[in-house]
């Protein structure tokens, strides 16, 4: 059983390095974020706008080390070349000052009262954002009077007192550090998503952490990673979530696979073998989830969100026709239901009133089809089912 679980890692490290190494040149502009948007969201008992900064940058060191998770391709949107500090300062002062800002003439940061700033990794990791860079953006961050709360991005063993300590110093605002769980089953967050956390006690310990420097911690849970069955990806992101809750997380955001070149579940789904969650389970998780811990809780769907791009990479910029930050596509029913069950998953988003999503109908033309679905079993193993899926792959 330790050979096959080494004999599916050592597969899968294969084809992510392959994939990799075909994501072409990434000669960005270092003074340039990658996107900017706004999107609605739920935030003190309403409905606002949030402004979501996508910083260009260096990435995430999981790539560096291991090829990167399999169904991420943030990859695709870093730099060959470190950023440096100064790069990143520039960048976040010109979306302050309005001079990144493409399509709003009358653009004031001050009008979005959460900030999600993103680095494509970990904003805690020093190798990936210097601590100069931190510091300034942080301090300037302090000095904003309409941010009431910023999001940022973390993979959990970079989340430390040193580190904290610092941002603390310059900014004594709401925080919260989102950071990728995925799931609590080891096979499936080392092998299937293969996240490269082999201990969830590095996960727990970022979580007392950050509490301990007054930071809000946000858990992602990915949900249906490749070589899982339809129902099994359910269950593990219901259990993986109300442990994350158990566990002290202020909340979660529930991210269904979404498709983006270069990434393992996107190679799957091409040649025949993955296919996205279907968006009736992605309702499904979210009634298991109200049903055993109830419906008063942090809980977000990511990747559907009413927005509106400002500028970046979504083929707003001059120059720009190549979108090597977003998903090609995300999970999906059928072709009669998607807007509609897309459409109420935002507006979910917006209000938290999980009954949004219970009181849609059934559609005449998929429900029985993901019904069957969830009745299909795999009795292999899951490093079985990666060596029967990969290993016979050149
Ligand atoms: S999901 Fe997060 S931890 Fe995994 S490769 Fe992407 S950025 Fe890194
Ligand atoms: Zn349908």
């Amino acid at each position: 059983m330790i050979n096959e679980s080494k004999e599916a890692l050592g597969l899968i490290e294969k084809k992510l390095k392959e994939l990799r190494d075909e994501v072409p040149p990434r000669n960005f502009n270092h003074k340039k974020p990658a996107e900017v948007e706004i999107n609605q969201f739920w935030f003190e008992n309403k409905t606002i706008d949030r402004i979501m900064v996508v910083l260009r940058a260096t990435g995430c060191s999981h790539y560096k080390l291991k090829q990167g998770c399999s169904m991420c391709a943030h990859y695709n949107a870093t730099t060959e070349t470190p950023i440096s500090a100064e790069d990143y300062i520039t960048q976040w002062k010109n979306v302050v000052n309005g001079s990144e800002i493409e399509k709003k003439t009358d653009f004031d940061i001050n009008n979005y009262p959460v900030l999600c700033l993103y680095n494509l990794g970990s904003f805690l990791n020093p190798e990936e954002v210097p601590i100069k860079a931190m510091e300034e953006i942080f301090a300037s961050i302090n000095s904003l009077p309409g941010i009431k709360k910023t999001i940022i991005e973390s993979r959990a063993e970079y989340v430390n007192p040193e580190v904290l300590e610092k941002i603390r110093k310059v900014n004594n605002g709401l925080i919260e550090v989102g950071i990728g769980l995925e799931s609590i089953n080891d096979d499936v967050r080392e092998l299937c998503h293969h996240k490269n956390m082999p201990d969830l006690a590095v996960f727990l310990k970022a979580i007392k952490t950050l509490h301990q420097y007054d930071f809000k911690a946000l858990t992602y849970v990915n949900q249906k990673p490749s070589f899982l069955t339809e129902k099994e990806s359910i269950d593990d992101a219901i259990e993986t979530t109300i442990f994350a809750f158990d566990n002290g997380t202020d909340a979660v955001s529930i991210e269904p696979t979404s498709l983006q070149a270069n990434s393992l579940t996107d190679y799957l789904y091409r040649i025949g073998m993955y296919r996205v969650p279907w968006l009736w389970s992605v309702i499904e998780v979210v009634r298991g989830i109200t049903e055993k811990v109830g419906s008063n809780l942090d809980l977000r769907i990511g990747g559907y969100f009413e927005e509106e791009i400002l500028s970046g990479s979504q083929g707003i910029a001059s120059g720009s026709e190549r979108n090597e930050l977003f998903p090609y596509t995300t999970s999906g029913n059928c072709a009669k239901c998607n807007n509609r069950i897309i459409d109420a998953i935002k507006r979910y988003n917006k209000t938290y009133d999980s009954n949004i999503l219970f009181d849609e109908k059934p559609c005449e033309s998929c429900f029985s089809i993901w019904k069957s679905t969830l009745t299909v079993n795999d009795s292999r193993s899951i490093p079985k089912r990666i060596i029967d899926s990969l290993g016979g792959i050149k």
